[in-house]
């Protein structure tokens, strides 16, 4: 579920060891969350794919952790999508901008640590305007959030939810959240999953990291699979639906970032191969979250 800021800050120790498998590095992961005081061994398991499906559990058991061997990325000319009527890989170079590193901050006026308001400054060292509490002096920097989601693959269809919540109620999402502390981005992937759709889904292998630096978001989108053929709305979803790649509701999807996942997945059905997606989506500044149109897709790279 996509939902008010949280704070981050807290670190979560992470031991892993690899292994090499069929065209994939496996990594077994412990977590050990920050109040632990104890390391915890490596535990293997016997699926061959991360699975986790009890919304009630707390991240903390041993996972295989599946990612795509890296191949050189190949940079694929930028793309502008703002007629939403296909991806065209040829569309002019006037999309192919370079990077935006600037994005909009929130104007923090109380320390979220003790309460004290804050002046607006630039720290000695620093380039960048930061709030500072007039009363601990502690600096209170913005970092950009993580959401994970997954693309459910299902007889030749994805599962979309229908939101009940805003922002962009009643328009259609992969399932997908911000990521919790304590837990990697596949599990919260699968989480998120749960939450939005009732459905137990394997994650089967990452397929877009796509970042947004004017809202300061990043995605990682996962592809998936169900465990068992059974989905129902959760609370913050209307209804959840298999859509056919041709019934795709384009013109009613809640994200631009969802816009480009799916295009990306049908161009990549089409060509007959899953690849993994890195992109930046560089959203029209004082567009609506909801405007899947104000955007473009740039410096995308895919495996
Ligand atoms: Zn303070």
């Amino acid at each position: 579920m996509l939902k008010a800021i949280q704070n981050l800050g807290s670190s979560t120790t992470t031991t892993t060891t690899t292994t090499t498998t069929k065209g994939f590095v496996a990594s077994f992961y412990r977590l050990k969350p920050p109040h632990a005081t104890t390391t915890s061994a490596f535990v293997s398991i016997s699926s061959s794919l991360l699975s986790y499906y009890s919304p009630r559990t707390r991240p903390t058991k041993p996972l295989l952790f599946l990612t795509r061997k890296t191949r050189s990325l190949e940079p694929v000319r930028a793309h502008s999508t703002r007629s939403e009527s296909k991806m065209d890989g040829t569309s002019s170079s006037s999309s192919a901008v370079a990077v935006q590193s600037s994005g909009s901050v929130r104007k923090i006026n109380f320390c979220q640590w003790c309460g004290g308001q804050t002046k607006h400054d630039i720290p000695d060292g620093e380039e960048k305007m930061r709030a500072i509490c007039t009363v601990c002096g502690k600096i209170t920097y913005q970092n950009p959030k993580m959401v994970v989601g997954c693309l459910i693959e299902h007889d030749n269809k994805v599962l979309l939810c229908k939101r009940n919540i805003q922002p962009s109620f009643g328009l259609w999402t992969l399932p997908a959240g911000y990521l919790e502390i304590g837990e990697s981005a596949a599990e919260g992937a699968i989480r998120e999953t749960w939450e939005e759709a009732h459905a137990e889904v394997e994650v089967v292998s990452p397929f877009a990291h796509l970042d947004i630096p004017l809202i300061g978001q990043t995605y990682i989108i996962f592809l998936a699979k169900l465990r068992k053929p059974h989905f129902s709305p959760g609370p913050e979803s209307l209804e959840c639906q298999l859509f056919s790649l041709d019934d795709i509701p384009f013109d009613s999807l809640a994200f631009s970032s969802m816009a480009v996942t799916l295009k990306l997945y049908i161009e990549d059905v089409k060509a007959g191969s899953r690849k993994f997606h890195y992109g930046t989506i560089n959203k029209r500044p004082g567009s609506s979250p909801s405007d899947t149109h104000a955007y473009t897709l740039d410096n995308h790279l895919q495996s």
